[in-house]
């Protein structure tokens, strides 16, 4: 039986997909905002394994990611956090995690994928797209001094080629961002409420981002 067996009514599950080094305010609120918007049933966050555009050794260690991100979420019903991506051996790739939730939550399941605007800037480069824009929708979140004009073309672009619609959501408060974050950490400057308190504690208590 999958997930939503249990549940007669709607199948609309959110994917939020991230590198989250660390998560932040930003990305919770561009979850609920999407949520809230497509009506989603739930949003499951999944930090990345280790995606080919990627270094990993520039990357916090996955379980860090991992705990952070339950941390941030646990105050939300609708959140969950998957270990999905990291506990997968080799380049995770995105269609291998939409189809192992597709055989998790069962085939009648809507799936829309949330990301940054920037990482979607580069879909077409991704592994497998036309299989991908088939099985899943994807949600583009911009940050306040985006350039639309690229999305805009891009958007165009994936429509033409694929008769696919790619959404876009504004969320001002991804002014926040995980670099800035880390940056100030590692220059012990305040990153106080631009993260949930439970985050800020784990960062300090585990000496992540400092040099
Ligand atoms: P990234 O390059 O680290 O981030 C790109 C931008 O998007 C950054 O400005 C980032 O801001 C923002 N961002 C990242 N995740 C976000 C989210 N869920 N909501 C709102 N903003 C977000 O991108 P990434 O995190 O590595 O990749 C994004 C997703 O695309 C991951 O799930 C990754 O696995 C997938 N991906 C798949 C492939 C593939 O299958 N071939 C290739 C590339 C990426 P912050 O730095 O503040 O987070």
């Amino acid at each position: 039986m999958s997930y939503f067996d249990s549940f007669s009514i709607s199948r609309k599950l959110g994917i939020m997909g991230g590198t989250f080094d660390p998560i932040h305010y930003g990305h919770l609120v561009a979850a609920e905002a999407v949520r809230d918007r497509f009506q989603l049933d739930k949003v499951l966050f999944i930090p990345s394994g280790n995606p080919p555009h990627k270094n990993s050794k520039n990357v916090t260690d996955a379980i860090h990611r991992y705990n952070m991100t339950l941390l941030a979420t646990a105050a939300n019903p609708y959140f969950e956090v998957s270990r999905i991506e990291i506990d997968r051996k080799g380049i995770t790739y995105t269609i291998d995690t939409i189809k192992e939730l597709m055989t998790l939550y069962g085939s009648g399941t809507e799936l829309f994928f949330i990301t940054g605007a920037d990482a979607l800037l580069e879909i077409l480069t991704w592994y497998k797209v036309d299989e991908l824009l088939k099985l899943c929708n994807f949600v583009a979140a911009t940050r306040p001094g985006f350039n639309k004009k690229d999305l805009e073309q891009k958007l165009h672009e994936i429509k033409s080629k694929y008769s696919k619609e790619v959404f876009q959501i504004e969320i001002p408060s991804l002014a926040i961002s995980s670099t800035d974050i880390r940056t100030r950490v590692n220059n012990n400057h305040t990153f106080k409420y631009l993260l949930p308190e439970s985050v800020e504690q784990y960062i300090i208590k585990h000496g992540i981002y400092r040099e």
